[in-house]
Formats: C-alpha cells, structure tokens, sequence
C-alpha cells in the first residue's frame, strides 16, 4: 500500500536559509566548492550561501568549478535526445500552458499507435536518436494503458539504417504524477527516466497557477518520485519551470527534493531540469513576467545546481537559443535535444515551421542532430549515443555510486566512443563525420594510454563497428 509523504517544502525556511546566509567570504565560498568537487550534495544553508554570492570574481571560480565536475563525472560526454509529443489533451489547467483545457486556441490530437510507429521511424531510421523523452497531457484517453502501449510501440520499431539498424533504446516519459499501482504497470515496460517537474516549489505561487484539475494538488504532485521509488522506478528527473516564482527560492526547493529523496531512498534524481517559461499561443500570462529569469541568472542557477547535486544529469533544451545552449553546456549540462519538432506528429507530418497552435510553446533552436553533433566536436566533446549502462542495470543506487566515484565516465566513454563511431557511419553528414573523426582520434589515444588493459578490446570492437558489425558495447 502506498505509504503518505509528508510536505518536506517549508517555504519559510527556505526563505530564512536565503536570508540568514548573505554576505559570504571568499574563504566560505571556496569551502563549499571544495565539498562540491567531493561529489557530496550541499545543504540547503549551503546552497544558499552560493546563491547569495555578488563577486563577479567568485561567481566565476563558481562556474569553473561547475565545469570541472561535469567533466570529473561525466568526461566531455553530450547525451542528446528528441522529445515526442504524444497528446496535448489535457484537463488540467496550467495558466502557462498552452495545452491547459480553457486554452480554445489549441488544436488538440492524440497519435494513435499507428502514427507513433511513423514518428519513431522518422527519429531512428532517418535522423538517428536512441534516446526520446515522451511527453503527455493529462487525459483519461492518455491514462497509464496508453502510455503503456505507446512506450512498448516505440521500442518494438526497427528501421533500417545504412549499415545498422535504427532503434530507440531509452524511453524517458515526462507526464503527470502517477499512483503506485500505474508506476508498476509503467516500469514493467522498461522506461528510462520518469520525470515530473514541480514547475515551482512556492506553495502560494503553485496554487495561483493551478486553479483546476488533479495538478492544483501541490502534495501529490511533490509526492510522485516517492511513488517511483516504491514502484521500483529508480531513474527520476526532477524540474522547476523558471519565470513562476524567485529563482533563488525555487533552486533551494530542487536541493530540498533532491537532499528527500537520498534520505528516504539513498537515491537522488538522475536529471534535473531547468525549463525558462516560453510564451506560448493565446497564453497572455506568460507577458511581461515579475520573476522573468534573465540570461545571467539563467545561467547562475545552472551553476548553483551544478554544485549542490554534483552528481545528477542536467538538462538543457531547445526551448533555449543557440547561443545560450553552447554556453550553459559549458557549466555543467550533460544532455540536450536536437531535430526537435514539439507539434504533434511534427516528425512525420508534412509541415515544416513551428506552428504555435499545435504547439505547447516555440523553441528556441531548431537545428537538426547533425548540426549540433558537429558543434559539439569542434568544441571536443563526444555526442553519446550509448545506452549500455541502463542495459547492464547501471540504474538507481549503482549508478549514484558509480557517478560519485567518476567510475561511471569511464564505462561510458568506452561504449561512447563505439556509439558514436556507429552513429557517424549510418547518420552522419560528411561534414559532422570528419569533425566527429577528429573527435574519436583523440579519444582512442587517451583510452590507449589512460586504460591499456581494456583498450585491445575497444579497439578490436571499434575495427569490427568499421566493418559493419553493430550494438558492440563493453
Ligand atoms: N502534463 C504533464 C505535466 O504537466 O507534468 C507533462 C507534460 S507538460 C507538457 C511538461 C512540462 O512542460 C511541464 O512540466 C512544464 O514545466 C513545461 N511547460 C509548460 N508550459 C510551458 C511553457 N509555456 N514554457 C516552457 N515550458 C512549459
Ligand atoms: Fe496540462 Fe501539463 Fe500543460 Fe499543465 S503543463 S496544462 S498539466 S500539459
């Protein structure tokens, strides 16, 4: 039976440890990030203390610091990913949302499982995602049975591709809390990731935008990655949507939920995610924001919570512009998304341009995978495109150990080398495959001196990817 979760958000406290912890000394600052680089999460007091930071000088041994986790973690690897869009129905009324049930401006439509085979052919076969993150209103016609099916669809299609076959590994869902019960029926299908974002942890601000529908419940919705757990979903991702309430407030309410989860489950969120509110079609709320979050502090939060969870995934999408993306990556981001059509059946459909009415909001970069794999080679970091962890049952308390210890980085950036050697052949444009070759020269080098032992393998391995042999993974 489900066990009751307590509210563990006291805004006022959250409050006080942002009020208590100003003015702090470079000494203090310097103590935190120490802390930050030993992989251990920082408390709320703590946190705060970051987030009081004014020095522009510290902000930037801050962010520094940020980028040296990142890479002592997770190496110079880039996981991408493409979000499906599978229903905007939805009954819940979300003042920013453009899919919120008043909303009339909004053509709603649910892919039937024919049409999610087509989308998925599109995204494996022809553009070479293995990773999705499946989105859905809330609706009883998209309940648990649907999201069932629609996951088991997507990973039951095989296409075709050059030498390989297209697939999609890893199925992460973002969509509305769920019971015990429906997380079981969930997990059964081998989903990666499930992720609900609190939108924001101020309990008077929640309610003002959450008028109507099973979302205006703060507790349930706070609740749901303790439901994960006890289903046996260990892979959480956690979120607050930025421009809602103080992003100082909301960061301190992510490190919160983050700190419950380790010490209800010894396991903390696998991603957290930072969404920037976009405008959307006839949504008037989302003009002329009290807590619009600027660029710079955009990309301070990112820093914060860089440090604080120094071992979780962080996510940025393309609802952010180019330009802000290559920067945020370098603080800390381990995943973003590319190709990205958020309309409903967008893949697959004929039309080509963003078109507000189909769509929750506008992003910010639509170039395709292609393009983004070659920028991330000329700034040398290697796209992953490697699912072997989760494979190997690399998920939940082992991978919180193998992450705290950097073991993690290693696995991946063997089986991220055969990936995307993989991922070049069948994909790529020649273009991003000579900038991806560059990439690969220089990894298989510090694999050779860094790791002799295993590197016959991986060279071995990566000879016979050359002649065609694919899904090689140690
Ligand atoms: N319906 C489910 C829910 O609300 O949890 C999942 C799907 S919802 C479309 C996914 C996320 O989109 C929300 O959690 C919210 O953070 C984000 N979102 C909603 N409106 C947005 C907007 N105008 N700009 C950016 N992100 C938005
Ligand atoms: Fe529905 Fe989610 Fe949009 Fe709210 S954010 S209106 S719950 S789709």
């Amino acid at each position: 039976m489900a066990t009751m979760t307590a509210d563990f958000i006291n805004d006022a406290a959250l409050h006080h440890a942002l009020e208590q912890n100003t003015n702090p000394d470079a000494k203090r600052i310097r103590d935190i990030i120490a802390k930050a680089r030993s992989i251990q999460t920082l408390t709320l007091d703590e946190t705060a203390t970051l987030l009081n930071v004014t020095d522009p000088a510290l902000w930037n041994e801050m962010s520094i610091a940020g980028g040296e986790i990142k890479k002592s973690v997770y190496d110079n690897r880039i996981v991408t990913f493409a979000p499906l869009y599978m229903s905007n129905k939805c009954v819940n009324n979300c003042s920013y949302c453009g899919f919120r049930t008043s909303n009339s401006a909004t053509v709603r439509r649910q892919l039937t499982l024919e049409e999610i085979k087509n989308e998925t052919a599109v995204l494996a076969g022809t553009i070479g995602h293995k990773r999705l993150v499946v989105v859905y209103g809330e609706h009883p016609d998209s309940n648990v049975s649907y999201i069932a099916d629609t996951i088991k669809t997507i990973y039951d299609i095989k296409v075709q591709a050059c030498k390989g076959i297209g697939r999609i590994r890893r199925v992460n869902v973002n969509a509305a809390p769920m019971s015990v019960d429906d997380l079981k029926i969930l997990k059964e299908t081998g989903l990666g990731t499930f992720q609900v974002f609190q939108e924001t942890y101020h309990h008077e601000t929640y309610k003002k935008v959450h008028t109507s529908g099973k979302k205006a419940d703060y507790g349930w919705r706070l609740s749901a990655m303790h439901r994960a757990m006890e289903a046996g979903v260990d892979d959480v991702g956690l979120g607050v949507l930025f421009g809602l309430y103080d992003w100082r407030f909301e960061v301190l309410g992510l490190v919160a939920h983050a700190r419950e989860l380790e010490r209800a489950f010894g396991i903390g969120p696998h991603t957290i995610s930072f969404p920037r509110l976009e405008p959307a079609a006839n949504t008037p709320f989302n003009e002329n924001l009290k807590y619009k979050v600027s660029d710079e502090d955009f990309k301070k939060l990112i820093t914060v919570i860089r440090l604080s969870v120094p071992y979780t995934g962080m996510i940025v999408t393309a609802r952010e512009n180019a330009a802000i993306r290559r920067d945020v990556i370098a603080l800390g981001c381990t995943q973003t998304d590319a190709s990205s059509r958020i309309g409903i059946g967008a893949y697959s459909d004929r039309y080509n341009e963003q078109e507000a009415k189909r769509q929750q909001f506008l992003l910010g970069d639509t170039r395709s995978l292609d393009e983004l794999v070659r920028e991330l080679s000329d700034r040398g970091y290697i796209t992953s495109f490697c699912t072997a962890g989760y494979r190997c049952g690399r998920t939940g308390a082992c991978i919180m150990d193998l992450l705290r210890t950097g073991a993690e980085g290693k696995f991946c950036k063997l089986n991220a080398v055969l990936t995307f050697r993989e991922w070049l052949d069948d994909f790529a444009s020649p273009e991003t495959k000579a900038a991806g070759e560059v990439v690969l020269q220089k990894e298989l080098n510090e694999i050779k001196v860094k790791l002799p032992k295993v590197y016959p393998t991986v060279k071995e391995y990566y000879d016979r990817i050359c002649t065609g042999e694919r899904d090689l993974y140690v």
